[in-house]
């Protein structure tokens, strides 16, 4: 099969594991899935227990919290932290994202119309333009904006002071940061990937809120093959109380969870079958590796982005892909799971241990 058949028979558009924001995953816009205080949010511990304590000493102090960085994959929770913070805070949230906010006077009007203590969320802020960027230092640090009318001799300059807020940003990169906005930041929290045993209370616990009765090993079945991201886990969900529904009854069972993820084509390990065909190119038309992500990305008709943050992060953290200092290689334990021999050659030396944010 030539490489470009095989990009072909890639299926981008209909990806159940994938984990961008799709409109099933809110209903109406007001996700009902989404936890919205500190001990409703399941896992991240470490995230968890520092907020608890920058929250409560904001709220002693009567004080704004410190502008927040959020970075990880997606689907992790960074939206859902950010109302959080606000709820604890006992403020309103504003939601945006870095290619939302197209001219400084796009953030100067989100940033004037905020009240003392509210949150500002900006999505993917390593996409913000300079132009916005450089109203956006000053606002986070002084609470102030200086905005130009005019031109020529017309030109006038206006101080506005601004209300006390703090920003969330959220970023799937925070090497991509610019360095001035990174340390704009008081506060820089990484979420990690989540256990099985973390999605299973995550599937559970949904599962409660939508009415759909689940046992736990039904929940677990359905964790492990979520890719460590609660936002796919949820949808998995879905999909199997269809499947339970004409087969178990409508309760999700370890057996019926089973039948309907493999009928999905998503196997033990939550591969589909896109990653399947990825790893596959790997060591067809590449020998196992090294492969340059952008090479990969051509032959199998992707985004380099996408390959780096969908798909890598699980890849890399089950032991299926290294990073090398000269590219992408396969691993045993992939071509173990894909029933292929290693390839012979491939020299899994010097792997770089995977340090997906600070590229
Ligand atoms: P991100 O902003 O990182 O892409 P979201 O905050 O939109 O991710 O989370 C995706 C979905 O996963 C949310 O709708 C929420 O229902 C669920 N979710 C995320 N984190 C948790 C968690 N810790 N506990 C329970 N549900 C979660």
């Amino acid at each position: 099969m030539s490489k470009m058949e095989f990009s072909e028979e890639f299926d981008f558009e209909n990806r159940i594991v994938d984990v961008s924001e799709i409109p099933e995953d809110a209903a109406d816009g007001d996700n009902p899935l989404r936890p919205k205080t500190l001990d409703d949010y399941i896992g991240q511990d470490k995230v968890k227990e520092n907020l608890k304590v920058f929250i409560e000493a904001a709220k002693i102090r009567g004080e704004s919290l410190d502008h927040v960085l959020l970075y990880g994959p997606p689907g992790l929770g960074k939206t859902t932290l950010a109302g959080i913070i606000a709820n604890e805070l006992g403020v309103s949230v504003r939601i945006t994202s870095g290619p939302a906010i197209e001219k400084p006077g796009d953030l100067a009007a989100l940033l004037t119309n905020l009240n003392q203590g509210d949150v500002l969320f900006i999505d993917e802020i390593h996409r913000l333009s300079r132009a916005v960027e450089e109203i956006l230092y000053p606002s986070m640090e002084d609470f102030a904006i200086d905005i130009i009318t005019g031109k020529g001799q017309m030109a006038a300059s206006y101080h506005l002071p601004l209300p006390k807020f703090t920003l969330v940003g959220a970023t799937t990169r925070a090497g991509q940061l610019t360095a001035p906005l990174r340390d704009r930041f008081g506060v820089v929290l990484r979420l990690e990937l989540y256990s099985p045993e973390e999605l299973a209370q995550i599937v559970t616990r949904s599962a409660g809120i939508l009415g759909i009765k689940i046992v736990h090993d039904g929940a677990l079945e359905i964790a492990l093959r979520s890719r460590g991201t609660p936002r796919i886990a949820n949808r998995l969900l879905k999909r199997v109380r269809d499947f339970a529904q004409v087969i178990s009854d409508g309760i999700i069972t370890a057996e019926s969870a089973k039948t309907a993820l493999d009928r999905l084509e998503i196997d033990e390990l939550g591969l589909d079958r896109n990653d399947r065909r990825m790893l596959e190119a790997i060591i067809r038309f590449y020998n196992g590796g090294p492969v340059g992500v952008e090479t990969l990305a051509a032959a199998i008709g992707e985004e380099a982005v996408t390959i780096e943050d969908v798909y890598e992060p699980y890849l890399l953290q089950i032991g299926f892909l290294s990073r090398t200092p000269r590219g992408r290689c396969i691993t045993a334990e992939a071509c173990r799971h894909l029933g292929y021999d290693f390839p012979k050659g491939i020299s899994n030396a010097m792997p770089v241990q995977p340090n997906l944010f600070n590229e």
